[in-house]
Formats: structure tokens, C-alpha cells, sequence
């Protein structure tokens, strides 16, 4: 059995039942195979069997007490998965989906990603099962700091350095700093997308969506091609998806659809961005009431029928696992182009083979969306720096980083005669850093 195969089989019977982290790891540790076959050494070395093990993780109680007096428990997580180039980097999610395999398939996506930002941090990620959904401020505020009571031993601005994900915006973020600074009595960048107030970045909040619209738009150019005059799909309407949409309107696209968890809207004309921002960023209501403020706009309950609409380009924003076969043979079949990917492994396995036997530009997560942990470091070095850039220095760094990721990823594919497969461009890119530091440091 080949090397690859048998760290898979044995990944697989060692972590049952957790089927996120099996799905991202055989994407990986599949389209890895011709680096592996070039490097008979890595074999010697158990550098896969290492690569795809955590080097720590936590797992915690995290009790709260809501504003009626009721105690809650959640389960509180940190992954932290590779530190051979870098400090662990990577988000928190708080969504009551989240699991042992959910944070360790984003722990492992994370630690490609972040290399290929060409930056150096380790990869990580973490969370909770807590829904912060109809919670009042309080409450969030009581949960935040319960959560960081524990997590404070195990991070540190050289060490581990959270950030958001789904669930975590910048009111978690300020809560969950506050407490890490009370109980550590410093002010250090240990956690990224801080407010501008109190050590924040400037665009880090816009970065992960403007940095999927850079890619695609480079993924676009490289063909003669452009945003302009296209229907683009939004799915999600949360951070990435609202600077995604954002952007792309900005370089001439046309937003016809987005959704939130109960369903999608659909806008012939065009989405106005700013009733979105109205809806989701100030009064955290739901989508449906778009189509009560826009005439001409349809709301559908239910957020696959998303992907019935015809588009030329889409850019999944939400979750993982939202583009499945039947939806991405649909998108083929109605005409789509191109599929950049903004959230965390959006597309399943099969719809990643829909989209790439269908001659469909295909761009992973793990390169789309690395625009936002690329500020967050940005957004580290400022802090360590005690400086503090413009807005057109920021995003004129993650333009230029998320055109360099573009191009590794395509020369990467090249060189090993996949030309135009991005997954596995962006896996061998990112890997080789991360294989070449681990062997440095010896048996760790
Ligand atoms: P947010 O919480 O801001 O937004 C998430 C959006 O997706 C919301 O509109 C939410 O709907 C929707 N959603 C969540 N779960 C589901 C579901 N099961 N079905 C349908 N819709 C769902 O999160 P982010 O925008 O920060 O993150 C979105 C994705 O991008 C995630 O995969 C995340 O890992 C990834 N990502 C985020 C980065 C960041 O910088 N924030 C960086 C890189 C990747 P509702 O409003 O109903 O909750």
C-alpha cells in the first residue's frame, strides 16, 4: 500500500467518527501524492503521520449563566494543530454544530493556508458549541469571558493568536480581549480582528471577502477576462459573504442572490449592499426581510435553491459542506464559470469533482479565503510593530499577497502536470514550506 493510503487508513481507524476531518484530509493527503512520490525521505521521517496529528489539543468546560440566573454548560475547544513555520494562527468558531472534527478539519485547512500566505504562522483553530444566536449582550459577554478564563493559558502573542470565525465577530472579539487582558495584565496582539480602537487593523474586517474578490478576479484576468457585466452568487450573508459581495460590485459584478441559515433572495436587479449591512451587521435580523424592503426581489425559504440560479461565477461564504453534487451539477448545468470558494471547505468532495470534470476554474478555500488570516498577520506585525497602517497600505498588501497565492498555486499545479487543478496546486504549495520547516527541526 502506498505511504499515502496507509496514513489515511490508519488517520481514519484512529479518529473515528469524525467525518470533516477524514473529508479534508483524503482532499489533502490525495492530491499531496506526487510531492510524496518526489520525497521518499518524508516516509523515513513519519512526516504525514506528524502533519495530520494535532501537536495539542484542548478541550474544555465552559459554564455561564444566563441573564434569567440558568447555568449552561458548552464544550470549549482549541486545536492546535502545527507550529513548524510559525506561532498557531486560526479563528474561533462559535455555531452549535461545532465538534471535535469540525475544529480539527478547519485546524488542518488552516495550517496550508497560512503558508500559503507566504507569511510565517502555524496553523490552529478553535470554538465552542455555543449558539450566540438570540443571546443578549450580556450573556454573550458572560460566555466570552468564561471561554477565555480557560483558553488565556494556552495562547499568547508569540504562541497561539485566535481570531473570528462564523459566530465570532468583532463584539466577541472585544469581549473575549478584554478578559485576556484583565486576567494577563498586557496588551499584546493575542487575538486578531480587534477593534481599530484598542490595536485592531484596518480592513481585516473586509479582508476575507476583498481578498476572494482579488483572487477571482486575478483567476479571471489570467483568462481575459473580468468581473464586469457577471452574475455572481453570494451565499451567506456574515462577514465574508457582505465584503465579498462588497468588492465584487466594486469591480463590476452584479450580486443576484445571497442567503442567511433559513433561506436566500434572490434580486434580479442587483443586491443593495447596504440594506444587507442594515439587516445582518446592525439589528443581527434575518435575510427575509430584504424582500420586504426591495421590490422586485423574492424570498424562498430553504438555502439550497440557491444554486438552482443561473450564475456565471459563485462564491460559497457560509459553511462547510453547502455545494454538494446535485448543486454543483446544477451550477454546470446553468452556466457557471467559475467557483471561488470564501468559507471552509463549502464544496464536498464529489462537487469538487463535478466542477473540475466540467472544465469549471475552481478555487479552494485554502487559497481563497486566505486573505483574512493573511491581515490578521498583518495585523500581528503592526501590533508587535506598535504601528499602525492606512487603509490603501493594508489592502494594497493583501491584494499583492492574494495574487501571489493565485500564481503559486498555478505554477505549483504546472509543475506537476496538473495544470489548472487548484486543489492540488494550493495543497503542494502550501505543504512544501510547512514539510521543509518540520524536517529542519528534527523528529517533533
Ligand atoms: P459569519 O458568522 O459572519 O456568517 C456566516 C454566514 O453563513 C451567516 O449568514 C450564516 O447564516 C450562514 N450560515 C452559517 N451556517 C450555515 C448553515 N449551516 N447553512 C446555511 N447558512 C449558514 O461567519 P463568517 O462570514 O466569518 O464565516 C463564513 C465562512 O468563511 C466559514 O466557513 C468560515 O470558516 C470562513 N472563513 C472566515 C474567515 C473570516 O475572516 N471571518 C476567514 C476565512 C474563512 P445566519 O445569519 O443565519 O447565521
Amino acid at each position: 500500500m502506498k505511504y499515502v493510503e496507509k496514513v489515511l487508513k490508519n488517520l481514519k481507524k484512529q479518529n473515528p467518527n469524525e467525518p470533516e476531518f477524514h473529508q479534508a484530509a483524503t482532499e489533502i493527503l490525495t492530491s499531496l501524492a506526487p510531492v510524496i512520490e518526489k520525497h521518499p525521505e518524508y516516509e523515513a521521517a513519519g512526516l504525514l503521520e506528524r502533519f495530520v496529528e494535532p501537536e495539542r489539543v484542548i478541550l474544555f468546560r465552559v459554564p455561564w449563566v444566563d441573564d434569567k440566573g440558568k447555568v449552561h454548560v458548552n464544550k470549549g475547544y482549541r486545536v492546535q494543530f502545527n507550529s513548524a513555520i510559525g506561532p498557531y494562527k486560526g479563528g474561533l468558531r462559535f455555531h452549535p454544530s461545532v465538534n471535535l472534527s469540525i475544529i480539527k478539519f478547519l485546524g488542518l485547512e488552516q495550517i496550508l493556508k497560512n503558508s500559503l500566505t507566504g507569511l510565517p504562522i502555524g496553523g490552529g483553530k478553535g470554538g465552542s458549541d455555543f449558539n450566540p444566536k438570540g443571546k443578549s449582550d450580556r450573556e454573550i459577554m458572560a460566555f466570552c469571558q468564561s471561554f477565555m478564563t480557560e483558553l488565556y493559558r494556552h495562547i499568547g502573542a508569540d504562541t497561539d493568536v485566535p481570531a473570528g470565525d462564523i459566530g465570532v465577530g468583532a463584539r466577541e472579539v472585544g469581549y473575549l480581549f478584554g478578559q485576556y487582558k484583565r486576567i494577563c495584565n498586557e496588551h499584546v496582539g493575542v487575538i486578531t480582528g480587534r477593534g481599530l480602537s484598542y490595536g485592531g487593523s484596518l480592513v481585516r474586517k473586509q479582508a476575507t471577502g476583498y481578498g476572494l474578490a482579488y483572487i477571482t478576479e486575478e483567476a479571471l484576468k489570467a483568462r481575459g477576462d473580468s468581473f464586469k457585466g457577471k452574475n455572481v452568487i453570494v451565499s451567506g450573508s456574515g462577514n465574508v459573504a457582505i465584503y465579498a459581495c462588497e468588492k465584487a460590485q466594486s469591480l463590476g459584478a452584479k450580486v443576484i442572490a445571497m442567503y442567511d441559515s433559513n433561506g436566500y433572495i434572490y434580486d434580479p436587479d442587483g443586491i443593495d449592499l447596504d440594506i444587507i449591512k442594515d439587516i445582518k451587521e446592525v439589528k443581527r435580523g434575518r435575510i427575509k426581510e430584504y424582500a420586504q424592503r426591495v421590490e422586485g426581489s423574492v424570498y424562498t425559504e430553504d438555502c439550497k435553491g440557491i444554486w438552482s440560479i443561473p450564475c456565471d461565477i459563485a462564491l460559497p461564504c457560509a459553511t462547510q459542506n453547502e455545494i454538494d453534487k446535485v448543486s454543483a451539477e446544477l451550477l454546470v448545468k446553468n452556466g457557471v464559470k467559475y467557483v471561488a470558494e470564501g468559507a471552509n471547505m463549502p464544496s464536498t468532495l464529489e462537487a469538487v469533482e463535478v466542477f473540475k470534470s466540467s472544465g469549471v476554474v475552481f478555487l479552494p478555500g485554502k487559497a481563497a479565503n486566505a486573505g483574512g488570516v493573511a491581515t490578521s498577520a498583518l495585523e500581528m506585525a503592526q501590533s508587535s510593530g506598535r504601528m499602525f497602517w492606512s487603509s490603501e497600505e493594508v489592502d494594497a498588501k493583501l491584494k499583492d499577497i492574494m495574487i501571489k497565492i493565485y500564481h503559486n498555486m498555478d505554477n505549483a499545479a504546472k509543475e506537476y502536470g496538473y495544470d489548472g487543478d487548484y486543489v492540488l496546486g494550493a495543497n503542494i504549495a502550501g505543504f512544501i514550506k510547512v514539510a521543509e520547516a518540520m524536517m529542519s527541526q528534527g523528529v517533533v
